[in-house]
């Protein structure tokens, strides 16, 4: 069949979201995210790999304990309709699709129907969620096997039972998946097959997501544990030697920003430079962009002072979008980096240095600090009398530079390359910071601060407990003069200035 043809009979894409964590869904399902027109989804997939989507048309058909929004034949009527309208679906699943997940009745449904689909896997969280609590499933010192299983079979016994006895005897570790609510028939099972109570045994709730819980023990005193706990669903139960393991492996707990939350109010479409680092760091990050980054509208002069870089002594880049909007220009109009040849390069930051270098040109100037005024300092040191400069930037940016550029004499002539678009802020993320529930706020820029105190209608939003950690002394005197209390400024203006500076106050325990 031709591929337009494929397209105008639909298609679906039964997509494996992963365990809840956004990082852990696969490169192909977040590329499938971001094109669909259509995403089916339950109820564990999670709010930030949702989010991801590009889609306007999201349906849920979530499956709760007792109650369902659609039943399965209901799921899979809607999946070959929505294809057979000609749309592109997502079939968004938690974990795996076809671990636990109905993903194969899915598929078969579709295929009886002569619908197009593919399959793409996810990250099991009978894998995953152990994984975040620092138990592999198989390692050479305690396993050398192990088996998924689930806790909740049919009640009309049309699945096949699970035979416990020859499970423990022929595999080192289990995992029990929806075990939650059952975990006193599932220890039941395994003790009646044979297990000692000594038996190492632990629960992952909510495992990979920011709110997961584990609770170790064994099988004579899990259950009490978990009890105590309140663990509730998801959890997925592992009982075997592996579990010990986790002594020596537990490492979520051992980041210095476990169980911290951090609003990034880093510009959509940039890097997300600072989101990896927190997360690396252990930080729930909550992305709040202020704006979305966008093609100027009328891009004429852009186009001419691409096209002319020989009018100009020094072109300078106030941003890394700044870069991205005058190479799209560049290349638009057939030329590539030698076009700025006849210019020397200056930038504003290590990250603009940085898309520089990706596209093949060293800058010729990074200021030492870096704000505006040391790189307006430094260029004025190196400039020879009179010299001709070009700055470009965003439509409505900051204009300090060039006017102390002018004042020393020289011709500028600042060129808007793109513009910022303001966008709303998540009302969940909005509510979590009234409610105390975001430890700090991470600013970047000065405008991130007025942009962000736009979007929530002014610092009240902010709760006490929130800290406020700023790039660099401009960004925190806009913060002050706005009314926030700075806790923190980062020594090195970086970005990972700014994540080492937080990492080390909740450190030091007073976070
Ligand atoms: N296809 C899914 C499993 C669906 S069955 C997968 O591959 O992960 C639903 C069960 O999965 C839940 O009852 C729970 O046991 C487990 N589960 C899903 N997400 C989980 C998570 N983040 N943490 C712990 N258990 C999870």
């Amino acid at each position: 069949m031709s591929p337009d043809r494929v397209f105008a009979a639909g298609f679906v894409h039964l997509v494996g979201a992963g365990p809840g964590d956004p990082g852990l869904l696969t490169v192909r399902g977040a590329e499938i995210l971001r094109t669909a027109e259509v995403v089916v989804y339950d109820r564990l997939v999670g709010d930030d790999v949702l989010a991801l989507a590009s889609a306007s048309e999201r349906i849920y058909v979530g499956k709760g304990k007792g109650s369902q929004a659609l039943d399965q034949d209901e799921i899979n009527d809607l999946l070959v309709r929505l294809a057979l309208d000609g749309r592109r679906v997502c079939r968004l699943k938690g974990g795996d699709p076809f671990v636990f997940g109905r993903g194969g009745e899915e598929a078969a449904h579709l295929a009886e129907a002569g619908v197009s689909f593919e399959v793409v896997p996810g990250i099991t969280s009978a894998i995953a969620a152990p994984a975040y609590a620092g138990i592999p499933v198989t390692d050479r010192r305690a396993s050398s096997s192990f088996a998924c299983v689930t806790a909740h079979q049919r009640s009309d016994r049309s699945e096949r039972a699970i035979d416990w006895t020859s499970l423990i005897r022929a595999c080192d570790t289990i995992v029990i998946l929806m075990g939650s609510s059952r975990i006193d028939w599932v220890i039941d099972e395994l003790a009646d097959a044979g297990l000692k109570a000594s038996h190492p045994a632990a629960i992952v709730e909510s495992g990979t997501l920011p709110g997961q819980r584990v609770v170790r023990g064994n099988l004579g005193n899990i259950a009490e544990k978990a009890a105590a706990a309140g663990i509730g669903s998801p959890a997925v139960v592992v009982v075997g030697n592996v579990v010990k393991l986790a002594d020596s492996i537990e490492w979520i707990g051992q980041r210095p920003l476990h169980g911290v939350s951090v609003m990034v109010t880093r510009d959509e479409g940039s890097t997300g430079v600072l989101s990896s680092l927190l997360r690396s760091l252990g930080a729930n990050v909550l992305g709040a962009p202020t704006i979305r980054i966008l093609r100027l509208e009328d891009e004429s002069g852009l186009h001419d002072t691409v096209s002319n870089f020989g009018r100009y002594d020094w072109a300078i880049f106030a941003s890394a979008s700044a870069v991205v909007h005058v190479f799209l220009a560049i290349e638009g109009a057939g030329g590539d980096a030698r076009a700025v040849a006849p210019c020397r390069v200056g930038v504003m930051g290590r990250g603009t240095a940085a898309a520089l270098r990706d596209r093949g040109i060293i800058p010729d100037l990074i200021p030492e600090s870096y704000v505006s005024e040391s790189l307006a300092e430094a260029l004025v040191a190196e400039l020879g009398p009179n010299s001709r400069i070009v700055i470009f930037g965003a439509l409505d940016g900051r204009k300090s530079l060039a006017e102390e550029l002018r004042a020393a004499g020289h011709e500028v002539n600042l060129v808007p390359a793109y513009r910022n678009v303001s966008i709303a802020i998540d009302p969940l993320h909005v509510e979590a910071l009234k409610a105390g529930q975001v430890n700090w706020v991470a600013f970047t820029s000065s405008s991130s601060v007025t942009r962000l105190l736009e979007a929530l209608g002014g610092g009240g939003m902010f709760s006490p407990k929130t800290k406020v950690a700023c790039i660099g002394p401009t960004t925190a005197a806009t913060a002050e003069s706005l009314g926030l209390c700075v806790t923190t400024v980062s020594e090195q203006h970086t970005i990972e200035g700014l994540a080492g500076a937080i990492a080390d106050f909740s450190k030091s325990g007073v976070a």
